[in-house]
């Protein structure tokens, strides 16, 4: 019945071992399909700035083994296994795989950071540009930004924080598509209390964090619709998916 039809699980920010995810793509897909609850969910590995700090000390701790970044060389690559595995996902899982990524600004000045999620991306976006042209790149190229945990501040040294979208929301409200109101186990209640476009999403880098807020979305299951749907925020539900269960 139109207007009646069931809502899509969904969760739109998940890494793998593309950059810091404990797991393989192939792993994640599988480790989402075998719940049989999932309808969508975007791959979405960092794109660390050239000279990003942490990522320098993780490549010496690992002695170079570890990436933790999808650079501009590995991207077709990137976006090719994804789309393989989309195709495995839809055939198996009936699970909708969307490409993604995280553009990801770690300063030390924590008050310049800002994580963007690009949902739906075919082309390469640098972190080492200002927000802004991050924002405009992603919308040149049809893709949809969703601003990561916008409101995460941290007072610890060594922590990273991320609210240049936040703090300066005023001046980029048209430019951000959708605000992540929640974030693993932490509800950004300041964004949804806005009426921005909100959406809810794991953060995924580990099996555990599964368990945690995700996405309702009541529309088709193609990529077309949920844009539509995201960037419109109607029908949409933020839920806490916990142990194998689920409730609006
Ligand atoms: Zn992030
Ligand atoms: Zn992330």
């Amino acid at each position: 019945m139109p207007g009646y039809e069931p809502f899509l699980l969904c969760d739109f920010h998940v890494h793998t071992r593309w950059s810091d995810g404990r797991l393989s793509l192939r792993e994640v897909i599988d480790l989402y399909g075998k719940t049989r609850r999932f309808d969508v969910i975007a791959i979405t590995d960092h794109i660390l700035m050239e000279r990003d700090l942490l990522a320098r000390a993780g490549r010496l701790v690992t002695l170079g083994r570890r990436q933790f970044s999808v650079t501009e060389d590995r991207f077709h690559a990137y976006l090719e296994e994804i789309a393989a595995e989309a195709r495995r996902a839809r055939r198996l899982y009936d699970l909708l795989v969307i490409p993604g990524a995280e553009i990801t600004q770690n300063h030390i000045r924590s008050k310049k950071n800002s994580h963007i999620v690009a949902l739906n991306i075919t082309e390469y976006v640098s972190a080492d540009q200002p927000a802004e042209d991050i924002l405009r790149a992603i919308r040149r190229q049809g893709a949809l930004s969703v601003a990561c945990h916008p409101h995460h501040r941290t007072t610890r040294r060594f922590e990273i924080g991320t609210c240049y979208l936040w703090d300066h929301r005023k001046q980029l409200v048209d430019l951000v598509d959708v605000w992540e109101a929640a974030n693993r186990d932490d509800l950004f209640s300041v964004t949804s209390l806005k009426h921005y476009p909100y959406v809810a999403n794991s953060d995924f880098h580990k099996p555990k964090h599964l368990y945690s807020w995700k996405t309702l979305l009541r529309c088709e299951k193609n990529w077309d619709a949920i844009a539509r749907t995201l960037r419109s925020n109607v029908d949409v539900a933020l839920t806490l998916y916990r142990n194998g269960s689920w409730a609006a």
